[in-house]
């Protein structure tokens, strides 16, 4: 099998993040600082290696250092110093991701410090000629990171604290972290169709026409002329159907499908019940976790082949606990 386990632990190997060095407790913002995220460094390193990146120390602004800002100049953003304007480090910042791209290659997400003119992923602020700010800026390090890397999974850590956010970021990395093992132990229409099968109900539970066009790509796997060039294709879509948040609905449908498996293997009253917690689930009044817990339970009773393939019903460690919260 060519798909790894479905879940970073203690003892598989470790999956790699890249980060803004300064959330993992490093003195190196502009003035000595640092802002540590104890969920970061607490929950998530448990199941996962980190990478810092520190753009600004890269390129040599050295700590501490003045302060940069991105500027709107001739339509175009550029990060330079607050009081020394005629210092433009764009390109320079951008460079370092071009210098670092080896090292990118091999991570499986990247989580950013939120609002910096270099690592911030969006809504940063960017100061037009008057001096007026609006947030639409991202920073210049990170925008040529996603540039490089469109289909790296890219989160910022205040974003983390949306569980809703949380879940979709570390099923993407999960998700990537497969996709690049199944590339690095050699494509071929069989594994393409294995990972496709496996991965099934979560697409489905962030975008039903992209689930769909994702199966035709599929299809093709066997016959297409060119199963490199179809992998790109399908990696492209698998890239967009994630980036669509799963709701509430959309896991109740997939949870409802779910059920239909059971329907001739459950008496009335466990149909009812089961009916019932996803239907409180859809509504608000339980989180995730309550009916995906009671469908693994019979399924444990009453196995079936094609679900026992799919993650989705344990995509993540539980020990995480990101599907526990309505
Ligand atoms: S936000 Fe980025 S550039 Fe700024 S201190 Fe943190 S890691 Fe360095």
């Amino acid at each position: 099998m060519s798909i790894p386990d479905a879940e970073p632990s203690p003892t598989t190997p470790r999956i790699r993040l890249g980060i803004s060095a300064c959330l993992l407790g490093e003195p190196v913002r502009f003035d000595g600082g640092h802002k540590r995220d104890n969920y970061i460094i607490g929950t998530l390193g448990r199941f996962f290696d980190f990478e810092a990146f520190c753009p600004e120390v890269a390129i040599g602004l050295g700590i501490p250092r003045p302060t940069l800002r991105i500027e709107r100049r001739d339509s175009l953003p550029r990060v330079v110093g607050v009081r020394h304007p005629d210092q433009d480090y764009t390109d320079a910042l951008a460079g370092h991701a071009h210098a670092r791209q080896e090292r990118l290659a091999g991570l499986s997400g990247f989580i950013f410090k939120k609002d910096s003119p270099s690592c911030g992923m969006e809504r940063v602020k960017i100061y037009d000629a008057n001096g007026a700010p609006d947030k639409r800026g991202v920073g210049a390090f990170a925008a040529e990171v996603m540039r490089l890397f469109p289909h790296l999974p890219c989160e910022e850590e205040g974003r983390l604290g949306d569980p809703t956010l949380r879940e979709n970021f570390i099923e993407r990395v999960l998700i990537h972290h497969r996709w690049t093992a199944l590339l690095a132990h050699g494509l071929t229409p069989g594994a393409l169709v294995e990972f496709h099968t496996r991965h099934k109900l979560q697409f489905l539970a962030h975008n039903q026409a992209g689930y769909r066009r994702l199966g035709r790509f599929v299809a093709q796997a066997g016959s297409h002329a060119d199963l490199q060039a179809l992998a790109g294709e399908y990696q492209r879509e698998m890239t967009e159907v994630l980036r669509r948040r799963a709701t509430p609905q959309t896991h109740a449908n997939v949870l409802e499908h779910l059920a239909g498996y059971l329907k001739n293997a459950l008496d009335e009253g466990d149909r009812r019940e089961l009916q019932q917690c996803i239907a409180d689930y859809r509504t608000g009044q339980l989180p995730l976790i309550v009916p995906i817990t009671l469908l693994a339970h019979h399924f444990r009773r009453h196995p079936h082949p094609w679900i026992a393939q799919q993650y989705y019903l344990r995509p993540h460690p539980p020990e995480l606990a990101l599907r526990n919260r309505i």
